[in-house]
């Protein structure tokens, strides 16, 4: 699909460069400048999210990283208490920037949900772990058992069972992976806690408006 083509069915759409400099105009007049704050990134582990790292490196120096399949939170108190002090702070404040987000592939043809990857001959999925959850739950059911051979799929599934449509509504793709924004978003959110009460901390974060 050309970037006209992108454009013209998704007009919000923006190039992750352009995205990235958007944040650093947006936050320019609230104190945010390169070298003086943390990003902390949460992607998939998708090998295809790294342009979008990039960018925002390429802005804001190297990102803590958060990333988890399905653009998931799970790095815990424990991750955000270590991002917490690794903020620059020289002029007293630490300022931290939370970007979460979750991919979805879009083929050259306009399907959504799958992309052709470098060197190969066939279509694959992408987001493969939330496609994984959208056809479980198109079958009847997530399987909600933990798995200590596959962690992070487990917790993606149970993370999702508390967050579904009380009317057993069946999630389409698109709809999935906007929730899996919303609660990668409110978990970044809830885990920051002490960084939002701090009176020495400033925390920026993205949110659709
Ligand atoms: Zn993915």
């Amino acid at each position: 699909m050309s970037s006209d083509e992108l454009q013209e069915r998704y007009e919000r759409a923006l190039p992750v460069a352009e995205f990235a400099s958007y944040t650093r105009t947006a936050l320019g007049g609230h104190g945010f400048e390169p070298g003086n704050c943390l990003a902390l990134v949460g992607v998939c582990r998708d090998e295809m999210m790294f342009p979008a790292e990039q960018a925002l490196h390429d802005v804001w120096g190297s990102a803590f990283d958060m990333s988890s399949l399905g653009g998931m939170v799970f790095l815990g108190r424990s991750g955000l208490s270590a991002a917490g002090a690794h903020a620059p702070g020289a002029d007293g404040r630490r300022r931290f920037i939370h970007i979460v987000m979750p991919h979805i592939g879009l083929a050259a043809d306009g399907t959504v949900g799958e992309l052709l990857r470098g060197g190969q001959a066939e279509l694959s999925t992408a987001c493969g772990a939330l496609v994984n959850v959208q056809r479980e739950l198109a079958g009847g059911a997530l399987n909600l058992a933990l798995d200590p051979d596959d962690l992070e799929m487990s917790l993606l599934r149970s993370t999702f069972a508390d967050h579904l449509p009380s009317n057993g509504t069946v999630l389409d793709l698109v709809a999935l992976t906007d929730l899996a924004r919303t609660i990668a978003t409110n978990e970044v959110v809830r885990l920051s806690r002490a960084l939002l009460a701090s009176k020495t901390a400033d925390v920026a974060l993205s949110q659709r408006s």
